[in-house]
């Protein structure tokens, strides 16, 4: 996109963190900027699809770049959270990491059957984060048109895992 360069500008690549061998990539200097931020929003908003009727964030980054993009699209927005977070009733589901497990929560009631949702998040690594957040949404019925990502770690081919589904990133790298 038009962005492109702007965008990754502002993005900072932080090595062995949070853990050694691990190049964690920073978007904070990008959220601080006004102009890095609103790009990435309209980045966004420009690969929306068309039958989106809710936005779903990812915690904790996903929420910050979802509910921007829910505001500016004039739709609502739904967190899904890690464990523990959200008030009973919840659905959840969990899913394998590298080393132990996850597990995704969306609060009962907030996302109707049938509705359209889109999922964004800032990183799309391996892939399993999404996967489990999309599994969470189809739990309740609902229909996952899209996932939408800041920037998409293509080395780590989470694509694979979203398979059939439709994918957008503003950037990739390796
Ligand atoms: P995945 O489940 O392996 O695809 O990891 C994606 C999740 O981890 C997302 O919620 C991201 O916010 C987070 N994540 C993974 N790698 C990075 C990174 O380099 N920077 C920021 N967040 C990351």
């Amino acid at each position: 996109g038009p962005h492109a360069d702007l965008i990754s500008s502002h993005i900072r690549d932080v090595p062995d963190f949070p853990e050694p061998g691990i190049l964690f990539k920073d978007i904070t200097g990008l959220l601080v900027d006004p102009e890095g931020f609103r790009a990435v929003i309209d980045a966004l908003a420009h690969a929306v699809p068309a039958d989106v009727d809710l936005v779903a964030g990812m915690e904790a980054r996903g929420f910050i770049l979802g509910a921007a993009l829910a505001a500016h699209l004039g739709k609502g927005f739904v967190p899904i959270r890690k464990a523990g977070k959200l008030p009973p009733p919840t659905h959840a589901v969990t899913y394998d990491l590298e080393y132990g497990q996850a597990c995704l929560e969306l609060r009962e009631g907030t996302v109707r059957p049938g509705v359209g949702v889109l999922l964004v998040d800032d990183v799309l690594a391996t892939g399993g984060t999404a996967a489990a957040a999309a599994q969470l949404v189809e739990a309740v019925g609902a229909r996952v048109v899209g996932l939408a990502f800041l920037l998409e770690l293509t080395a780590l081919d989470g694509r694979s895992r979203l398979a059939g589904r439709e994918v957008s990133s503003i950037l990739a790298t390796a």
